[in-house]
């Protein structure tokens, strides 16, 4: 198995208070992984650093070989890295098609991009009938497939999501994580997927990581961790 991510003791902090100690983890090609954990355990923090928008005290970020460590941000996604930020960003003031074509801002084969937006309108067929609207009218579940859409357009095959089920109608929550699935399988997608509601993303992944107030305290396939007692009352609710 190709790794395609691998970070090893990294450290990160807010001036002078630690938030990651030591954190070590990799994604393998094709892998759904999930990191959970609870409000504040580092999380963002961890998807932030990877994305350059935070340095790294200490440690290693290698991504498919290259060390990419305290790269600025506009360098980590030439590795081909499209990061969904919690609260997910779009340009509320665009509509919906000029936010798939701000995905798209490095690319140059017009050709792709069609077919890629042509793909997005295909899966989340709601993005298809609101081409013209404007983003921020969107309802949130429709907020998160464009922010998903806008991440597929950049032509990236690494995608990180940061909390894609806050705030969102539980029916939408479940859409978008079945349409993640699918967007895998079929575009050969691998993603690091941040999420607070543990069930939902021990039911997605093929792996996952449980962070504790910054330090990775369990890893393990989700079977395993929905067995573990200490998930379960922590993490599971029961
Ligand atoms: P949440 O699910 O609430 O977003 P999280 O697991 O993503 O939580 P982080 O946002 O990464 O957690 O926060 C990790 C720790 O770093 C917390 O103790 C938080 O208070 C602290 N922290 C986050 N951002 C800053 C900042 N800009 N300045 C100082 N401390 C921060």
């Amino acid at each position: 198995m190709t790794t395609v991510l691998n970070i090893e003791k990294l450290c990160v902090c807010y001036g002078t208070i630690e938030a990651l100690h030591g954190v070590s983890l990799h994604v393998d090609e094709g892998e759904i992984v999930a990191l959970i954990g609870a409000n504040g355990a580092g999380k963002t923090t961890l998807l932030k650093t990877i994305s350059g928008l935070l340095p790294a005290a200490s440690g290693t970020i290698q991504f498919r070989g290259a060390s990419i460590g305290n790269l600025p941000a506009h360098r980590v996604v030439e590795h081909g890295i499209a990061h969904v930020p919690e609260g997910r960003m779009i340009f509320t003031n665009l509509t919906v098609k000029e936010n798939l074509a701000m995905g798209a801002y490095r690319r140059k084969k017009s050709d792709a991009m069609r077919s890629d937006q042509e793909y997005i309108f295909t899966i989340f067929p709601r993005l298809a009938e609101r081409q013209q609207q404007i983003a921020g009218t969107l309802s949130g579940g429709e907020q998160q497939m464009l922010a998903i859409g806008r991440a597929i357009m950049s032509g990236s095959k690494f995608l990180m999501l940061d909390e894609p089920s806050l705030g969102i109608a539980p029916i939408l929550v479940q859409t978008i994580f079945e349409k993640l699935l699918e967007i895998r399988k079929e575009r050969g997608l691998t993603i690091l997927l941040v999420e607070q509601n543990a069930n939902l993303a021990l039911e997605t992944c093929d792996r996952a990581y449980v962070l504790e107030t910054g330090q990775i305290l369990l890893e393990g396939l989700p079977g395993e961790l929905m067995d573990n007692p200490k998930v379960k009352s922590a993490y599971l609710g029961g």
